[in-house]
């Protein structure tokens, strides 16, 4: 049976590369480029709250460090290290050897180590903390949306939630593009690349992690500012475009699992909001405006506004 140590020297410990000093030691020395400020973020996954117990080690190990690259993203940071906090029932070596392939995988697509970590017995149960750089004059943060402004999201909304409601048996879609909702879900990309992009361009930004309303109300709050959305405008896969209108609605609006970016930007920048796009290899659209006031309005196709939508996810009152 594969102790604690052995476990993290077999599965979590690669030669530093990046980092000063990476696992193995009390804690890890990373640099930070002079002048930069550092960025930090965790995330936590909960088996049976975040993700189902059927969704496949390598997907899991993607996943837990998207949603925390996504974060980085939505403040225009470059990524530098992370470290994982890891509750596991047993050293179920199939399982762990798949987590970390799908944690590396992305690690190095990304750019980034991990540098430490800690690992226990336990319900399953991956924390995972990212560090990053960014200039302090630089960071993408909620508060800078200003009336006039237009909202700009990237990719695409609501497949992930799409594939939760086919898990859910609330509607049902042909194998083949079940498992392309289903990796919208399991395997989200973090927009690392647009987020350093719209550095200097975007006045405000988020990752939509809990479903668009929830978090462009957050831009909203923190900003001062109300908004203005076209639900026509909003992107959506030909999947999502094929289902019931109320069921889109629900999948763009409070679907949550996009870890797309909701930003805002003056429109003298559109131009270069596009170009930012176009460097980053996603696609970005512009689908709302920033108000005055406090009030957020989602028009329909007809330019009606469509009654109060449900609130963003909230664990505790959910
Ligand atoms: P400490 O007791 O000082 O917290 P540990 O004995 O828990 O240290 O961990 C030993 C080393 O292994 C530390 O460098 C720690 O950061 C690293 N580590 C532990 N678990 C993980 C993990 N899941 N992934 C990466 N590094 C880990
Ligand atoms: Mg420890």
């Amino acid at each position: 049976m594969l102790g604690e140590f052995e476990l993290i020297a077999k599965y979590f410990q690669r030669p530093a590369r990046r980092a000063a000093l990476g696992v193995g030691d009390d804690c890890a020395l990373l640099d930070v480029a002079p002048g930069q400020r550092l960025a930090i973020s965790s995330d936590m996954l909960v088996e049976g709250r975040h993700f189902l117990s059927t969704v496949a080690p390598e997907r899991l190990g993607h996943k837990a460090l998207a949603v925390n690259l996504s974060d980085l993203a939505a403040c225009g940071a470059e990524p530098l290290g992370f470290t994982l906090a890891l509750a596991l029932p047993r050293a179920d070596e199939p399982f762990i050897a798949g987590l970390a392939q799908g944690l590396f995988a992305l690690a190095e697509a990304a750019d980034i180590e991990l540098v430490g970590g800690d690992t226990t017995a336990g319900p399953l149960n991956l924390c995972i903390t990212v560090f990053g750089q960014v200039p302090p004059d630089q960071a993408l943060l909620r508060s800078g949306a200003r009336p006039g402004h237009d909202v700009w999201v990237s990719g695409q909304l609501g497949d992930a939630r799409l594939a939760l409601e086919v898990f859910r048996g609330r509607c049902s879609l042909p194998g083949s593009e079940f498992e392309r909702v289903r990796q919208a879900m399991e395997l989200p990309q973090p927009r690392l690349a647009l987020g350093l992009a719209l550095r200097g361009v975007a006045t405000s930004a988020i990752d939509i992690s809990d479903g668009l309303l929830g978090d462009l109300g957050h831009v909203m709050q923190q900003s001062g500012v109300g908004a203005t959305l076209h639900l026509d405008a909003l992107p959506r896969s030909a999947i999502l475009q094929a289902q019931p209108e109320a069921l889109q609605r629900e999948c763009l609006l409070a679907g949550g699992d996009d870890y797309e970016l909701l930003f805002t930007a003056p429109p003298s920048r559109r131009e270069a909001v596009l170009e930012a796009g176009r460097q980053a290899g996603v696609a970005v659209t512009r689908c709302g405006t920033v108000d005055a006031g406090d009030a957020r309005v989602v028009l329909d196709a007809a330019g009606r506004p469509l009654p109060a939508r449900p609130r963003g996810f909230d664990h505790f009152r959910a």
